[in-house]
């Protein structure tokens, strides 16, 4: 099975949610970056819950997620847009703690538990929105539902989960986001608090395998008579180019490129999402400048 989303609604409309299995896209992330297993599991947790925020845009609409927290393991910026691509990295991916006093892994130690959250979505035609709130818990899904209210005013449940193999590889992943849409009535509220309150950790369920429909299903209960809107497949995919990098290395303008040429020759750039590297020959340094003067 691979990694994919759900989109639906509960109560009859009054509830939006989504769910979604990221385990590929998770591990795809780890192997790229060799991160260790907290980073592991603060990186996944927030691209988990980037690919369910770009799964609520359309189109060609993408966003940017920055959780920039003053703990060891530095930024991490994750790119999702609304057809399940999602990329992300994280500064410093070789860090180690010891499991916290639950023996789970102690996401906020290594996030941190002062510091931002960034969004910002392109949305197209020019049009940008931007938010940012501050980090309230670094164990990032306490701080989107944070986010989510503050920022967007939009009352929300999130739950993730990331399950890390001892050759640190990723076991499983995925999460939820619960949304109340205007005019919920109180007893729906009151409902579905009371629900959440007793269901077990959303890595539990991943642990056990459920699938994202499974997963609202347990969430919302039978009261919530969930119903799937749609499905879509979500992997981790990087969308830089040689021509991109190229674009960005024009951008230096003729001086700074007639100075790599005379320092180095030719040089390797090198993506910080997907690790992927691009040489520039000095001939094609040398294009761009005349690119530039023609
Ligand atoms: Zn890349």
């Amino acid at each position: 099975m691979g990694d994919y989303l759900v989109r639906a609604i509960g109560y009859n409309g009054q509830v939006r949610a989504f769910a979604t299995r990221t385990t590929e896209t998770v591990g795809e992330a780890q192997r790229r970056h060799n991160t260790w297993p907290v980073v592991s599991a603060a990186l996944g947790r927030s691209m988990t819950a980037a690919v369910m925020m770009g799964a609520m845009l359309k189109g060609e609409d993408k966003l940017t997620v920055k959780i920039e927290g003053n703990g060891p393991i530095g930024p991490m910026i994750i790119d999702a847009d609304a057809k399940g691509d999602v990329r992300g990295y994280v500064t410093n991916g070789q860090v180690h703690f010891d499991l916290n006093e639950y023996g789970k892994l102690d996401v906020r130690a290594g996030v941190g538990t002062e510091g931002f959250m960034t969004v910002v979505k392109d949305l197209g035609l020019r049009d940008m929105f931007s938010g940012q709130t501050p980090i309230v818990s670094g164990e990032i899904a306490e701080d989107f539902t944070y986010y989510f209210a503050t920022s967007e005013q939009v009352p929300s449940s999130v739950g993730l989960g990331v399950l890390v193999n001892p050759d640190n590889s990723i076991l499983a992943a995925g999460g939820f986001i619960l949304q109340i849409m205007p005019g919920c009535e109180e007893e729906t509220i009151e409902s579905i608090e009371k629900h959440l309150s007793t269901i077990e950790p959303v890595s539990k369920m991943i642990e056990k395998g459920m699938t994202p429909e499974q997963i609202l299903e347990a969430v919302l209960g039978e009261e919530g008579n969930v119903q799937i809107l749609s499905t879509m497949p979500i992997r981790f995919q990087c969308q830089c180019s040689k021509e991109r990098f190229g674009a960005a290395i024009l951008g230096l303008g003729v001086k700074e490129i007639q100075d790599m040429i005379e320092e180095q020759g030719e040089i390797e750039t090198q993506c910080h999402f997907c690790l992927q590297t691009y040489d520039f020959s000095e001939a094609e340094l040398q294009g761009l400048i005349d690119e530039i003067n023609a």
